[in-house]
């Protein structure tokens, strides 16, 4: 009999607001251990936290684009826990009355769509760092107070692809949003993983969590190795405890490291220093009204209003900084396709070559414009056009200077063309005697030696034709 794999996730995403969740602190990193830390975020006694404002409306944010309804009255509870990374011995957390709730995150698998359902986005803060070193463990607090969005999900994946096209989507949402940098290998987004197995139709078998995964492909890893692990485990009779796992990428194991705590064993309770957290109707449109366009409604109105091609925007909006460059040199162009297709072209090869990511990319718009506008109207070739993109990427070229001075203009000047083609024609008797019996392949070579002649700037399409009709003449 077949097994079923059931999946539900844990992500937690690193807010990128300028100061922490409930101190003024700054959320940067850099300096030395234990700089941005306050009386607040290193649990003195007698401090007192206060929420920041932007933490709760970038939570209203994500909760709206994930289709999640916003608790007019949330609450901030204490989940109580002795380990030397939480100064305070508790961590601010929610779990009674979680921001949002009941949302869902549409994804795509091979064609066939599925609607992931989101149980609850809570507000958090993070925990400090320990450091081992030879002569003990030290303690790092710059951590503590960098707010957290834990984004649960229903136990509604039922493999690998699945989860990856979640969390593709998840990240995407939260660039477009502005609120998280997502830089798996850094830790601003992380996802622990709760799977079980089961024969199709019986209930949910006991679940385990695996932590400790810093790329999709160790995720996708982990989950194989989980689900085979747990087959392997009951088809030998043996039992699944439910446990926390940790992911060893080099090795490609996981091995269990306690068995998992239930929220009863935290003891959680409602934070008396903190009010409750009331949002009205006003404030709550005030936010939807704020609300950037995401990248899947990009792509809609990418192939709406341009006519572009789906796997093109697919493309285009892989990242904002991707996005947000097309839209520029499309506007300022106003030539929509040809921006597309610089940008998934030249643009794509060019960054793959010089490991440039998205995130990291910077080009002047106004010099993509003025090229795409040079090579449509008529005054430089495809190659030429090519080898100045390539140089305005690479120096941030003038691309008019460089165009002169390199002689990539186009020699539409019929004087010139038909100059050329002469030479050629008398250059090679023999060839012009072979094309008019009738050998045609004798033209490209022709039109090469013209080509030649007339430089980088030569008019494929006015010497194709002059010269076709000097041929039959
Ligand atoms: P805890 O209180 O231990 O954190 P939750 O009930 O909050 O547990 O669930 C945590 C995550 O585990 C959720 O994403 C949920 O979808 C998932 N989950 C719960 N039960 C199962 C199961 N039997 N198999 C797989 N995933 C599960
Ligand atoms: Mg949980
Ligand atoms: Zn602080």
């Amino acid at each position: 009999m077949k097994w079923e794999t059931v999946i539900g996730l844990e992500v937690h995403a690193e807010l990128s607001t300028k100061s922490k969740i409930f101190c003024g602190c700054s959320t940067s990193y850099g300096s030395g251990p234990n700089t941005r830390v306050c009386p607040v975020c290193s649990g003195m006694p007698g401090a007192l936290p206060v929420l920041n404002r932007s933490v709760l409306e970038y939570a209203m944010k994500l909760g709206i684009a994930l289709n999640c309804a916003i608790t007019k009255n949330s609450k901030f509870d204490r989940k109580n826990y002795f380990y030397p990374d939480i100064p305070n011995a508790y961590q601010i957390s929610q779990l009674y009355d979680p921001i949002c709730r009941d949302g869902y995150l549409e994804i795509e698998v091979d064609g066939s769509k599925k609607k992931i359902g989101i149980r609850q986005i809570h507000m958090e803060e993070d925990a400090g760092k320990l450091v081992h070193m030879a002569n003990g463990t030290h303690m790092d607090f710059n951590r503590c107070g960098i707010p957290l969005l834990e984004i649960v999900s229903n136990p509604d994946f039922s493999n690998a692809a699945e989860v990856i096209a979640y969390l593709e989507k998840l990240r995407e949402t939260l660039l477009y949003l502005d609120i998280c940098d997502c830089k798996m290998q850094e830790g601003s987004i992380r996802a622990d993983i709760n799977l079980s197995v089961r024969k199709p139709g019986s209930e949910l078998g006991v679940r385990t969590e695996t932590k400790n995964m810093n790329s999709f492909k160790a995720i996708a890893r982990a989950i194989e190795y989980e689900r085979e692990r747990q087959i392997e485990t009951l088809e030998d009779g043996g039992q699944i405890f439910q446990e926390t796992r940790r992911w060893d990428d080099e090795e490609g194991t996981s091995y269990g490291m306690r068995s998992k705590e239930n929220a009863q064993d935290y003891r959680y309770f409602p934070d008396p220093d903190l009010p409750p957290i009331q949002i009205d109707d006003t404030w709550l449109s005030k936010i939807k009204e704020t609300m950037p366009e995401l990248a899947y409604q990009k792509r809609e109105r990418y192939i709406k209003d341009f006519g572009i091609a789906q796997a093109s925007t697919v493309v285009l909006t892989v990242h904002k900084n991707i996005s947000d460059l097309f839209e520029a040199v499309a506007l300022k162009s106003g030539q929509p396709i040809e921006a597309a297709n610089l940008i998934t072209g030249e643009i794509m090869r060019l960054m793959n070559n010089a490991n440039i990511l998205p995130e990291d990319l910077s080009i002047d718009t106004e010099k993509l414009s003025t090229l795409i506008n040079l090579v449509t109207n008529g005054k430089i070739n495809r190659g030429a056009y090519k080898e100045t993109v390539e140089e305005v990427f690479t120096n941030n070229t003038e691309p008019e200077k460089y165009i002169s001075e390199k002689g990539l203009m186009m020699v539409s000047d019929d004087n010139a063309i038909i100059e050329a083609i002469k030479t050629v024609l008398a250059e090679n008797q023999d060839s012009v005697t072979d094309y008019k019996s009738g050998k045609e392949k004798v033209f490209g070579f022709l039109m090469g030696q013209v080509m030649k002649k007339l430089g980088k700037g030569g008019n494929p399409e006015l010497v194709k034709t002059k010269m076709e009709e000097m041929l039959k003449a």
